[in-house]
């Protein structure tokens, strides 16, 4: 249950009423100009010592509770700029492209220059890989996150890059415009309140053996701490297929677009984990109104030090954009 609490209520009254109830106190005049409290889903009745208190609320089926269409039933709007909004009542569909891993200078100059030919806005790399081996290549850490921030600014682009610990978290705060939190980390509460503690946008990736409601709940951690830029990636889940590297779950896009109030981006390089399936599963999901696709692209992925078999090439990156765009007036959406 969300209750808004009336304005004439002061920080220290709503804590005390936070304390009494077991209720999260936050504050975010997105949502209301006063206090807000949010105890479990599980009260459906305003407690009586409440209503003195309570301006309004709403009751919840579940735990998922800001990012419910039963709260709020229009889709967040995200500002990463002033003429950069992901979400919200527009219909535009943001692309967003990088290497798996900031490698070196150059390779982040090959890609800043795609984006600009691209009209892109969002460059991604990162810096602090979750891999799974520990012999395998960790990421550039700081150096990367200040390579990304330079070219970035140069070029007049927007950054997004991954947190894989609580002990960068603010090092990545820091130097992103969107602070991306991967499938791995989806579950890191550290990462999950540090996030909710400032006002950067995150892009919250779905962990591959998550149901859609353990995905949204981890999101209401973030949310809850009264940061609302708050942007969903499918990004593929484990299922007994063995052929792709995971299964892209776009049933799971069509769940979060009916029940949730977030915006939707949608990852096919990590889904498939192969090049060839990246564009046609671009366009499936574009088709779907989603608000980003997040691509790997490498100057010459072959020797790409992470997820070499799923980047794709600069030529083939603008032929899928070629392609978008062309596909873009059919399905009511414009491509940024
Ligand atoms: C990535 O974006 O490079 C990444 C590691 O993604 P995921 O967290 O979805 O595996
Ligand atoms: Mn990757």
């Amino acid at each position: 249950m969300i209750v808004h609490l009336k304005t004439t209520i002061g920080h220290d009254e709503a804590k005390a009423l936070a304390q009494t109830h077991q209720a999260i106190l936050t504050q975010n005049a997105q949502w209301h100009t006063g206090f807000i409290l949010t105890l479990s889903s599980k009260v459906k009745e305003l407690p009586v010592d409440l209503t003195q208190y309570a301006e309004d609320y709403v009751v919840l089926d579940s735990d998922i509770q800001f990012a419910s269409r039963s709260y709020q039933d229009r889709k967040a709007a995200v500002r990463i700029a002033e003429d950069l909004v992901i979400g919200g009542e527009g219909n535009s569909t943001w692309l967003m492209t990088g290497p798996c891993s900031v490698e070196n200078k150059a390779q982040i100059e090959t890609i800043a220059a795609l984006c600009k030919t691209q009209d892109v806005r969002i460059i991604r790399g990162g810096c602090y890989k979750p891999r799974t081996s520990p012999y395998s290549f960790q990421g550039l850490g700081l150096e990367g996150l200040q390579i990304l921030r330079e070219v970035a600014d140069a070029n007049d682009l927007k950054v997004i890059t991954e947190v894989r610990d609580a002990s960068h978290v603010q090092d990545v705060i820091e130097h992103a415009d969107i602070i991306q939190i991967g499938a791995k980390a989806m579950y890191d509460h550290g990462i999950l309140r540090a996030c909710g503690q400032q006002s950067k946008s995150v892009l919250l990736k779905r962990g591959f053996n998550s149901t859609l409601q353990e995905f949204v709940q981890a999101a209401e951690f973030i949310l809850s701490l009264g940061n609302p830029n708050v942007i969903l990636c499918e990004r593929g889940i484990r299922t007994f297929e063995k052929a792709t590297r995971f299964t892209l779950d776009l049933c799971g896009v069509s769940w979060l677009k009916e029940h949730c109030n977030l915006p939707i981006v949608v990852d096919p390089s990590h889904a498939i984990g192969y090049r060839f399936g990246v564009a046609d599963l671009s366009r499936a999901s574009f088709a779907m109104g989603i608000d980003g696709l997040l691509i790997e692209c490498h100057p010459n992925p072959s020797v790409a030090k992470s997820d070499a078999a799923q980047q794709i090439t600069p030529e083939m990156f603008s032929e899928l954009a070629a392609s978008l765009r062309k596909m873009a007036p059919g399905i009511g959406r414009r491509l940024k």
